[in-house]
């Protein structure tokens, strides 16, 4: 595996997968890779010839201080994980090649997507993701690029950024990778004790037992009770338990048979920040 440092590198990679009419797949990351990102990898290798994975902890989509600089940074691990799965190249840039003009803000109106839940609880945070990807695809000019439904928001914005900008990058979404007992897979899992751990389980048993609700509640009663419960669990902050139109984002109040609905969670456990959604069936 090719760990490329910066874009002068990345051009010669490019160059030579050209040459031999190769396609490149995409996958940016912010390192401490678990088996989520490991399955970003594998789509990625299905839909193109040669994969290349970012790992870059990107600051300017960090709306929390503290959050950035405790951001788990396991880099030696993170190269051999990628290389055991058949990832071809490491782009692993600093600040300085990703940003040479500097930590200059970017504004993005997505409309509704970047108004609604991750967008209202960290405003400005899209606007680092599009400053980023935007920057990382110029960089590594991909045919295809693979995001995770763990982060459906992001996914729908990135969908929105391509579309906009007119760019000719695929994206290609991959579902959420989640520990036996339900948790979903985040690189922040490891900032948890043992008992936040506990705690976390939570988020996807309260999605679940929405899902999951007796025929006689309804979608907006299931989901008040589970706030309710939440609200009663101690180390746990949540911070929006809603569900909305997959399409739109516009929040569903009084739908009771949704189609093209997910369920999206954010809470904190302890200090730790945790997302996670789920398709309503
Ligand atoms: P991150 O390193 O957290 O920025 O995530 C990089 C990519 O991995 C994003 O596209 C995420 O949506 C995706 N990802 C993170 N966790 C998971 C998971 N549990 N399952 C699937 N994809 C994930």
């Amino acid at each position: 595996m090719h760990i490329i440092l910066t874009t002068e590198s990345l051009r010669l990679f490019e160059k030579e997968l050209r040459t031999e009419q190769k396609t490149i797949g995409f996958v940016p990351t912010m390192g401490s890779l678990h088996d989520g990102h490991l399955s970003l990898i594998a789509k990625a290798r299905e839909n193109a010839d040669a994969v290349v994975c970012s790992i870059f902890v990107n600051p300017t989509q960090f709306t929390d201080q503290r959050d950035f600089e405790t951001y788990p940074d396991q880099l030696d691990s993170d190269l051999a994980l990628l290389e055991a799965h058949g990832c071809h190249a490491a782009f692993v840039p600093t600040v300085d090649i990703i940003y040479p003009n500097g930590l200059i803000k970017e504004d993005y109106d997505p409309g509704l997507l970047g108004q609604v839940m991750e967008a209202k609880h960290r405003p400005g945070h899209f606007n680092g993701v599009i400053q980023v990807v935007r920057r990382l695809f110029e960089c590594v000019n991909p045919d295809i690029a693979v995001f995770g439904e763990k982060d459906f928001q992001q996914l729908a914005v990135i969908r929105w950024m391509v579309k906009t900008f007119d760019s000719p990058v695929k994206i290609i979404g991959s579902p959420i990778i989640r520990d036996p007992d339900g948790l979903a897979l985040s690189s922040r899992n490891i900032l948890m004790s043992a008992e936040d751990r506990i705690t976390a389980l939570n988020l996807s048993r309260a999605l679940n037992a929405i899902v999951k609700r007796p025929k006689n509640q309804s979608l907006i009663e299931a989901i008040d009770a589970q706030i309710h419960r939440l609200k009663g669990v101690s180390n746990l902050d949540l911070e929006y338990l809603e569900a909305a139109d997959i399409n739109t984002f516009e929040p569903l109040k009084s739908v009771d048979n949704p189609v093209n609905a997910r369920l999206f969670i954010a809470a904190k456990v302890s200090k730790t920040r945790l997302i996670d959604n789920m398709l309503l069936i």
